[in-house]
């Protein structure tokens, strides 16, 4: 890694070695790497080298939206256990996603056992960030505007239906558990920008 090799306006990705730290400044979109005595790149985006100041740093390719506490975010729960969903969902265009952690305590003020009876694997939830805490992004869905707004059916992947507040598969003609949120079943996916989060399951 010869930084004078080092092209400016060159893609870098994040966590990339840009310069030692003896060499260079840390500039915006750059951190330092302590144990290795490196300065890195912290998001996608050009290589700024500032030759004069001694300083480099990274410009993002797209505006970069970090999520902020308050904010309402759409996303996919993409993993899960009894207490916990890991929920992703898109920071904007071209910088990627942001996954939050949603605790079970947060999922209503009324005690609930498990998660499993709020949302599934697959399902597409309305949440809002309450803390950015400890490098995690917290959710929540306390509130009858947040929760499940799109769910397939776990035993066919048919999109489930909201009847009478439960949801209903058609095909399978049974009904399945879930924190809805209120305006169920408009989301029609346009926001959600991966491949992956298309599919639903
Ligand atoms: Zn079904």
């Amino acid at each position: 890694m010869n930084v004078r090799k080092e092209k400016d306006g060159r893609l870098v990705i994040p966590g990339e070695p840009l310069s030692v730290i003896e060499e260079f400044m840390p500039g915006p979109g750059t951190y330092v790497d302590e144990k290795r005595g490196q300065v890195k790149a912290e998001y996608v985006g050009r290589l700024h080298i500032d030759l004069k100041e001694r300083r480099i740093a990274v410009k993002p390719v797209a505006p970069l939206r970090i999520p902020q506490v308050g904010r309402i975010v759409v996303g996919q729960v993409v993993s899960m256990d009894d207490k916990y969903a890991m929920i992703r969902f898109p920071s904007g265009k071209f910088t990627g996603f942001f996954t939050g952690v949603l605790n079970i305590s947060m999922v209503s003020r009324r005690f609930v056992k498990s998660m499993f009876d709020v949302c599934r694997v697959g399902d597409i939830v309305r949440a809002q960030i309450v803390s950015l805490a400890n490098g995690f992004c917290h959710l929540s869905i306390i509130g009858r505007h947040l929760g499940v707004i799109y769910a397939n059916c776990t035993q066919c992947g048919k999109p489930l239906e909201l009847k009478g507040g439960s949801l209903y598969c058609p095909r399978c003609m049974r009904v399945e558990r879930r924190k809805v949120a209120l305006g169920y079943g408009k989301f029609r996916g346009e926001f959600i920008e991966d491949s992956h989060t298309r599919k639903g399951r």
